[in-house]
């Protein structure tokens, strides 16, 4: 029960109490009431107090505002005395009137509902504070009546009896707030996290290439492309291409590394490595994906390190290492970057296989002049090209050094074999050692115009070959016609120009950018599985 029900109900004064019983009283009232009676106001006194000297009974408030405008008994007009103004001090409680006053038997205010009790007007609170017939209310509805009539509705009122139900399903439902408040929380957390993250990976893209190109100032252009300043030693790992490989198979790219990727700079083995890898494998960077005829790009293509070269013109024999499950003879096309005296060249050898199948099948090649060979096998050559005419790299020693690399992989691989031998030796003379057999083709190529461009020129042609030497309807078809007729002289000048060069640069900065993105951002999807693997289980339900 809850005894709000009352409380805008303002209680009634004492005098509207007085005047309600003397109105009940009839005559018997009305005759108490004079005695009782103000007769300034006229109604029974509120506060009765007499004044100094003369002993009349006013109620306190008539008589004080009375005297604030006058110095008189307002029943008798005698002079009154009131020192320094201080009215309170002439007027005495008159309390033989008031406790004739407390006396009077007065209803209890909740006559209208059904009390019947009177009791005295100074003992009235104590009653009414627990009259049964005061207003309540039931504790779990809406339901008011008197405090005996909510008595009985509590024992029927169906929130009452399901209290302890409806408690328990209170106190569960606080109880999933609390966890929805705490998932809140944690939402919010990882959100905060994510958007840290994005700022950190948008702060990184803001720095892509792109925008670093134009903030490197002229002044950084060397003219000597062999000087690595202190950036270009950065050691920062960036990424690691092909992503997801052990790091002994694939190529660590660094902050200094890329650098070198700044107008005028000299690209470094590891970022010719890297792209030229990028050009025969990646599918989206590569025109060789989307020829149907090509078949798969890996099987028909091998690039080699750059280190190949340099260690097989040094006369290292140990060529295994290069070739460690990849039969050359296999291939369409081998892709040998040479870098000599700070200059990047690019030879390639086209069907080497063909070689092989005549070693074996003792076939001897129809000569180059020949009315009809023009839709013979393919030739097997090497074509050399260099962005520097002839002036670093000898085409003469590099097509040298392959044959010889050929030969030893023969010898490795079919040492049962009749060996192939395209030196002069004890057969020289018979049509298999031909020198035509593996032609040096060297074809003109577009020309640098600085010093630190060849790494860049070397890649372009390898990609600039490759879209034409296996695509459909492309000119450069490596048969037998094109490299004895045509492929010496072939003008190859208008492939690309200074400003494809320089916008590949760009495109290179942009995927080292994109690989670095995709880096962190397998980074942080691990970092994430991690923590919701650590995340405590949760809170089992009550
Ligand atoms: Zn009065
Ligand atoms: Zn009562
Ligand atoms: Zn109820």
């Amino acid at each position: 029960m809850a005894d709000a029900a009352d409380a805008a109900e303002a209680p009634p004064s004492k005098r509207q109490r007085l005047e309600a019983a003397f109105e009940a009283q009839g005559e018997e009232g009305r005759r108490k009431r004079q005695h009782l009676c103000c007769s300034m106001c006229l109604g029974p006194f509120d506060e009765p107090v007499f004044v100094k000297p003369l002993g009349n009974t006013y109620c306190k408030g008539c008589i004080t505002a009375w005297l604030s405008e006058n110095r008189t008994d307002p029943l008798t007009g005698t002079r009154l005395t009131v020192r320094e103004g201080n009215i309170a001090a002439v007027l005495v409680p008159n309390i033989a009137v008031q406790q004739i006053i407390d006396a009077q038997s007065v209803p209890c205010r909740y006559a209208a509902r059904g009390c019947e009790a009177w009791s005295a007007l100074g003992d009235l609170e104590a009653h009414e504070a627990n009259c049964p017939c005061k207003p309540s209310k039931c504790a779990r509805c809406a339901f008011v009546g008197s405090r005996l009539e909510v008595a009985a509705h509590e024992q029927a009122c169906p929130f009452v009896v399901l209290g302890p139900v409806l408690d328990a399903q209170n106190a569960r439902i606080r109880n999933l707030e609390g966890e929805v408040r705490d998932a809140k929380r944690r939402l919010t957390a990882e959100h905060e996290a994510t958007q840290r993250l994005k700022a950190r990976l948008e702060a990184l893209e803001a720095q892509r290439p792109g925008d670093l190109a134009v903030v490197s100032p002229p002044a950084a252009r060397r003219t000597r492309a062999t000087r690595a300043g202190p950036a270009e030693t950065d050691p920062t790992l960036v990424f690691q291409y092909p992503p997801g490989v052990a790091a002994s198979d694939s190529i660590v790219v660094t902050r200094g590394d890329l650098r070198r990727l700044e107008p005028g700079g000299y690209l470094n083995e590891k970022l010719v490595d890297f792209y030229l890898k990028v050009i025969v494998a990646d599918a989206r960077r590569s025109p060789l994906a989307e020829d149907p005829d090509f078949g798969n790009m890996a099987s028909a293509v091998h690039a080699f390190p750059s280190d190949f070269f340099t260690m097989l013109s040094a006369g290292n024999e140990r060529v295994e290492r290069w070739t460690r499950g990849v039969d050359v003879f296999a291939k369409k096309f081998l892709l040998v970057p040479v870098v000599e005296d700070l200059h990047w060249s690019l030879a390639i050898v086209c069907h080497p296989g063909e070689l092989a199948k005549r070693a074996i099948a003792g076939h001897i090649y129809p000569t180059v002049d020949s009315a009809d060979h023009e839709d013979g096998p393919a030739r097997p050559c090497v074509i050399h090209m260099d962005s520097r005419g002839s002036s670093l790299h000898s085409a003469r020693k590099i097509e040298k050094w392959l044959r010889c690399f050929l030969e030893m992989e023969w010898r490795k691989r079919h040492a049962g074999e009749e060996p192939f031998t395209l030196w002069a030796g004890p057969r020289a003379g018979s049509a298999i050692m031909n020198p035509a057999d593996l032609l040096l083709a060297r074809p003109k190529v577009p020309q640098q115009m600085n010093s630190a461009d060849s790494g860049l020129y070397a890649l372009r042609y390898a990609q600039e070959f490759l879209t034409r030497a296996v695509c459909r309807g492309a000119p450069l078809a490596v048969n037998g016609r094109d490299v004895s007729l045509d492929f010496r002289d072939h003008d190859f000048e208008a492939w690309f120009t200074g400003r494809d060069i320089a916008e590949m640069r760009r495109d290179i900065k942009k995927l080292a950018a994109d690989l670095e993105l995709e880096k962190i951002r397998a980074a942080y999807r691990r970092e994430q599985a991690e923590d919701a693997a650590a995340r405590p289980p949760r809170r089992p339900r009550q």
